[in-house]
């Protein structure tokens, strides 16, 4: 990664597996903050945002939800206290550690969909708390058995561990390169400088993406696809689990 896009990473992406942070409220309003720097996810592509806590020296309060405001990230209080100075940030690690692991599994999914049924896109994504998830896919003429036999080859990239890793294309170049962008109708937001982040698994698949996923593929449980459900006339819907 080039030094140039450093200050438009997010520490989520840069820094996954580091879940307290020591930081400073930058500005604040009864109920809500602004930090210099948050290790929260605050949602979006279908993961859900991060759960966790702020503490200072005299307390502690839940971190409930997040509001993006002027492109910066509002972190939503479970208590009407107006911080200021110094504050630690926690993100609850095993919740992340789910997200990163069906955020992984869709991607793995989302592949074998793409490479099975001549580039299929994507139409919609949703994690849940419980470690399933299901993918919408533009598929007006595919055989729903042949979606649920995708779990075989799913398992075998979990198994051969394959590694995760990022980087950056200008915005254009993502556009025109077919694949990359895999949703139909939604992509992940340029940074400032115009670029978008790719999702690399190696030998297997890239695509633009702004969640959090694991280091390599080895780390998640594996994955049964639990329902293929027809959406309408064009979108099969793909449940999957982590939890058996
Ligand atoms: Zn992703």
């Amino acid at each position: 990664m080039n030094e140039h896009c450093t200050e438009v990473r997010a520490f989520y992406h840069d820094h996954p597996d580091t879940f307290t942070v020591e930081t400073h409220v930058i500005d604040a309003r009864p109920g809500r903050v602004l930090l210099a720097t948050s290790p929260f996810f605050p949602g979006g592509g279908g993961q859900l945002p991060d759960r966790g806590a702020l503490a200072w020296t005299r307390g502690e309060t839940a971190v409930l939800g997040f509001e993006s405001i002027d492109g910066r990230i509002w972190h939503l209080l479970g208590a009407d206290v107006e911080l200021s100075g110094s504050v630690e940030a926690r993100v609850e690690p095993r919740f992340r550690q789910l997200m990163r692991e069906l955020h992984t599994d869709t991607h793995i999914l989302n592949a074998f969909v793409f490479l099975a049924f001549d580039g299929a896109l994507v139409t919609g994504a949703q994690m849940n708390a419980d470690g399933t998830a299901r993918m919408d896919f533009d598929l007006p003429r595919a055989d729903n058995d042949q979606l649920r036999a995708l779990e075989s080859p799913i398992n075998d990239a979990v198994r051969q561990d394959l590694r995760v890793r990022d980087d950056y294309v200008s915005f254009d170049r993502a556009k025109a390169q077919p694949g990359l962008i895999r949703n139909r109708s939604v992509a992940p937001p340029p940074t400032p400088d115009g670029r978008v982040r790719i999702v690399d698994i190696v030998d297997l698949d890239r695509q633009a993406c702004g969640g959090t996923h694991l280091a390599s593929t080895g780390a998640s449980r594996l994955v049964r696809i639990t329902k293929v459900d027809n959406k309408g006339q064009h979108n099969r819907r793909v449940y999957i689990s982590v939890t058996g």
